[in-house]
C-alpha cells in the first residue's frame, strides 16, 4: 500500500526557553514552520517527488532570516558567511553537497545541481561557486547574509571566544551562553510511491574559524537518504554529528538490527550523542510514512505534515 505523502522540518536546535522567546518571536517562528510545510504538502498533494519537496523546503528555510541558513547565516571569527548544504535521494542513493561557499544565493539549490549534474558528490569553496555558476544559480554580494540579529550574536560570541550553536540563546538580541548555539534547517519527505528524500543546510556556528566545515554537508554525517530505511536531517554540535556519522547511523540501525525509525532515531539522539557530548536532534522519515523528530536540547524548531492533514509545529520538549 502507498503511504500518505508526508514533509518534516526543523529548523535548528538548542536551548530554546520558553521564558526567553517572547509571544511574538514565537508566533513569527510557528507561522515561519506552518508556510513551509504547507509548501512542500502542496508539491507531495500534486504527486511531487520527495526530493522537489524537501528541495523547496530549505530553499524557503534558507530565504527565512529566522533560521542560520542562506540569509539568516551566521557569522564566522572573520565576519564573513560561508554556507554549507546537502541533499540525497533515497531512490538512486545519488547525493550533492557544497561547503564554504559565499555568494551562491540558495546553497540548496547548489546541491541539487550537484545532485544531479554532476558525478562528484562534493564541492567545497571557489570550486563550488564555479560550479554553480555554470549552473546558473542565482549569486548575490556577501552583504546579503547580513542580519542584524546574526550580527548581534556574533559581536557577543567574540567577547566570549567560542564559537556558538544558533538557537541557544532563546531570544536572538539576548545575551548568548557560549555553549549553546545551533541553527541550521533541513527537511524530509516521503512522497506517493514511498521515496524519500533529506536535505541540510547552514551557515554552520556563530564565531566558526573561516574553513570550518561541520556536518551538515557531509553525506552519513548531516544528511542521509535510502528507500530501504529512512531519510534524515540532523542538527547540533556538527562536529559530534560527524563523528557519529550520525545521519548514517540511524540507518544502518534499521538496516542491520531492524529497528524501528523511532527506535533508531531515538538511539542515535538520545544515547549515542550524549556519549560524547553531542547536542542537537534530528528529523527522520521512512518509506512506510512514519516520522520521527527526536532532539536532546531544551528545544528544536520543527514541524510535520502529511497530505490532507493540518501542519503540527514545535518548539519546545
Ligand atoms: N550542525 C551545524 C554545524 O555544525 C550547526 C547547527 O546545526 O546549528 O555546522
Amino acid at each position: 500500500m502507498n503511504p500518505t505523502p508526508v514533509i518534516a522540518i526543523h529548523g535548528g536546535a538548542g536551548t530554546i526557553l520558553r521564558s526567553a522567546l517572547t509571544a511574538d518571536a514565537e508566533a513569527q517562528y510557528h507561522a515561519a514552520l506552518q508556510a513551509i510545510l504547507q509548501a512542500g504538502q502542496r508539491i507531495l498533494a500534486d504527486g511531487g517527488s520527495a526530493l522537489d519537496a524537501v528541495t523547496e523546503a530549505v530553499r524557503l528555510l534558507e530565504d527565512c532570516p529566522l533560521f542560520n541558513a542562506g540569509h539568516g547565516a551566521v557569522f564566522t571569527s572573520a565576519g564573513t558567511h560561508e554556507l554549507d548544504a546537502s541533499m540525497m535521494d533515497g531512490v538512486t542513493l545519488e547525493a550533492g553537497a557544497i561547503c564554504c561557499v559565499t555568494r551562491v544565493k540558495n546553497p540548496v539549490l547548489a546541491a541539487r545541481r550537484v545532485l544531479e549534474a554532476s558525478e562528484h558528490v562534493l564541492f567545497t569553496g571557489a570550486g563550488a561557486e564555479a560550479f554553480a555558476a555554470a549552473q546558473g544559480l542565482e549569486f548575490v554580494d556577501p552583504s546579503y547574509f547580513h542580519t542584524d540579529a546574526r550580527y548581534q550574536q556574533w559581536l557577543n560570541a567574540r567577547g566570549s571566544q567560542g564559537t556558538m550553536l544558533d538557537h541557544d540563546a532563546a531570544s536572538l538580541d539576548g545575551p548568548i551562553d557560549p555553549d549553546k548555539k545551533f541553527g541550521t534547517v533541513g527537511a524530509v519527505a516521503c512522497d506517493a510511491r514511498g521515496h524519500v528524500a533529506a536535505a541540510t543546510s547552514t551557515g554552520g556556528m556563530t564565531n566558526k574559524q573561516p574553513g570550518r566545515v561541520g556536518d551538515a554537508p557531509l553525506i552519513g554525517a548531516g544528511c542521509y537518504a535510502n528507500d530501504a530505511t529512512c531519510a534524515v536531517s540532523t542538527t547540533g554540535t556538527g562536529e559530534m554529528f560527524m563523528r557519529m556519522l550520525a545521519a548514517y547511523d540511524v540507518s544502518a540501525r534499521m538496516e542491520y538490527r531492524g529497528a524501528s525509525l523511532e527506535e533508531a532515531a531515538r538511539e542515535v539522539v538520545m544515547e549515542r550523542l550524549p556519549r560524547i557530548e553531542g547536542r542537537g536532534g534530528l528529523i527522520a522519515v521512512d518509506a512506510q510514512g512514519n516520522v520521527t523528530l527526536p532532539f536532546n536540547t531544551e528545544g528544536m524548531y520543527r514541524g510535520f505534515a502529511r497530505v490532507g492533514e493540518t501542519p503540527v509545529t514545535a518548539i519546545y520538549r
